[in-house]
């Protein structure tokens, strides 16, 4: 008896990112029941072995792993565009915005960010966030996969904008105490949540903002309830002066020392750990987002994603924040981190197209612990996939034989524009363009509005005088 399917992709150029290299497969086909892939192969071999529910025709189009977002941080896309191209970053360009953004503006926010990144072909979307009341269900609502992460630290309300740089941060205890308890609530209700396309992260937010102490409480905790730990590391100089000034050692050391290095720990950035830090960090089985557009904008600096590979580590890829990257856009930070990688290197060779693609996919899924679930088109997997259609004049032409040129156009010519059809879990969450899951007018127009609220409250902040946004624009920059 033939075997019924709800869904046969066909005619596809297929990237199944199995094995070392891309995986790919001429004419290609998934098949897909119950919201997993059940087998993939030719179009003619699966069209023969399946009685099928609904056939996508995939013809003139790529067909890959949807993408993976390995760090985000979805409220800020309220915000787009206003800390970039300034030092002090964190302190003197975001942390004047970040007082006056409410739950309902991060609300908004999150909704922008999540509907950019089905858009661009996001299907995972590993999320970095305050865990205001309606965030994970823009994430269920939505249809996507998401790793959330309750943002935990002990800064005292009122947050960095009346600091001064250099000086030690006021820890508070008890706001470290709220942050974790409501964290751990927040792991009651969701993770696995939504047939398991939502799980749940602990994320202190950096080892320089909170205690030593509840550093460790965390750690229990991630060990007790078999979470990964999600938290920026060696995030900036900033970081490291603190570190220095609270620790009287650098970051990677002190994690190295309190045993926070582990393949539990999923660690965002590196920007300011050295080759033999970092080597440590790849050695203790971590795994490192790489955000090349995020820290490009914000400290001028190639993170050392290359060594850590070298030493065996496993890389994803994050967007990160919408004020300093300024789009949250997987197509863009794999071109990115190709071409920056290869000028640090003065190495046109280091970082080609189909690794910083398996940066995307395969092992992104690994670096934030969902390598046997998702990042490859195979039998057992979810149903996570995109089509990409190869016909946008930036990717013609698309050649197949005797020279395939797909990978490297999809890398360095794409723009996230192309892709047609997002599916996660066996569901269509956006067919030829259309998001069937969100409302875009509707999201669109509420951060709109939420953006123009929260820019009045912030003029008529005193601190606002001092960004170097209103600067720029007095002198006819901006
Ligand atoms: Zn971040």
């Amino acid at each position: 008896m033939t075997e019924t399917i709800d869904t046969l992709v066909t005619h596809a150029h297929l990237f199944s990112m199995q094995g070392q290299g891309v995986g790919y497969i001429h004419d290609g086909a998934v098949a897909i029941y119950q919201g997993r892939i059940v087998a993939i192969g030719s179009t003619s071999d699966l069209e023969a072995r399946f009685q099928i529910t609904e056939t996508i025709d995939a013809s003139g189009c790529a067909v890959l792993p949807g993408l993976i977002d390995a760090h985000m941080h979805t409220p800020w896309a309220v915000v787009r565009g206003v800390a970039q191209d300034v030092s002090n970053w964190m302190q003197m360009a975001l942390a004047p915005y970040s007082r006056h953004i409410t739950p309902e503006a991060a609300l908004a926010g999150t909704r922008l960010n999540v509907l950019e990144a089905i858009k661009a072909g996001t299907t995972t979307t590993v999320d970095f966030a305050k865990p205001n009341p309606g965030w994970a269900e823009v994430f269920e609502g939505a249809g996507v996969r998401a790793r959330l992460t309750p943002t935990i630290n002990a800064m005292p309300p009122g947050g960095m904008a009346g600091w001064k740089v250099g000086d030690i941060y006021p820890l508070d205890d008890d706001v470290g105490q709220g942050d974790i308890d409501t964290a751990m609530a927040f792991v009651s209700d969701w993770h696995c949540a939504a047939d398991g396309r939502i799980t749940v992260m602990l994320g202190p937010q950096a080892p320089d903002m909170i205690s030593g102490d509840q550093l460790l409480q965390i750690k229990r905790l991630a060990e007790r309830e078999g979470l990964m730990i999600h938290m920026h590391v060696a995030q900036g100089d900033r970081e490291i002066n603190q570190m220095i000034k609270r620790f009287g050692k650098r970051t990677p050391q002190y994690l190295d020392e309190i045993g926070y290095l582990d393949d539990q720990l999923l660690a965002v950035h590196l920007t300011e750990a050295t080759d033999a830090e970092t080597v440590l960090i790849a050695h203790s089985g971590a795994r490192m987002a790489l955000c090349s557009g995020s820290i490009g904008i914000i400290d001028g600096i190639v993170p050392p994603a290359r060594v850590f590979r070298e030493a065996g580590g496993l890389v994803g890829l994050g967007s990160d924040q919408a004020p300093g990257n300024n789009c949250n856009n997987i197509f863009n930070e794999m071109k990115l981190t190709a071409l920056f990688n290869k000028i640090k290197a003065r190495d046109p060779e280091v970082m080609p197209a189909w690794e910083v693609l398996r940066m995307a996919t395969i092992e992104g899924a690994q670096a934030i612990g969902l390598g046997d679930e998702i990042g490859s088109l195979e039998a057992g997997k979810q149903a996570d996939l995109i089509l990409i259609d190869l016909s946008a004049p930036n990717l013609t032409p698309a050649m197949d034989t005797p020279i395939r040129t797909i990978v490297p156009n999809l890398v360095y010519a794409g723009s996230g524009h192309e892709v047609k059809t997002v599916m996660v879990a066996g569901q269509i969450l956006m067919r030829d363009r259309q998001v069937l899951t969100m409302d875009e007018t509707v999201v669109q127009a509420e951060a709109q509005r939420q953006a123009e609220a929260v820019s009045l409250r912030v003029a008529a902040d005193p601190v606002h005088k001092k960004m170097a946004l209103l600067t720029a624009m007095e002198a006819g920059q901006l």
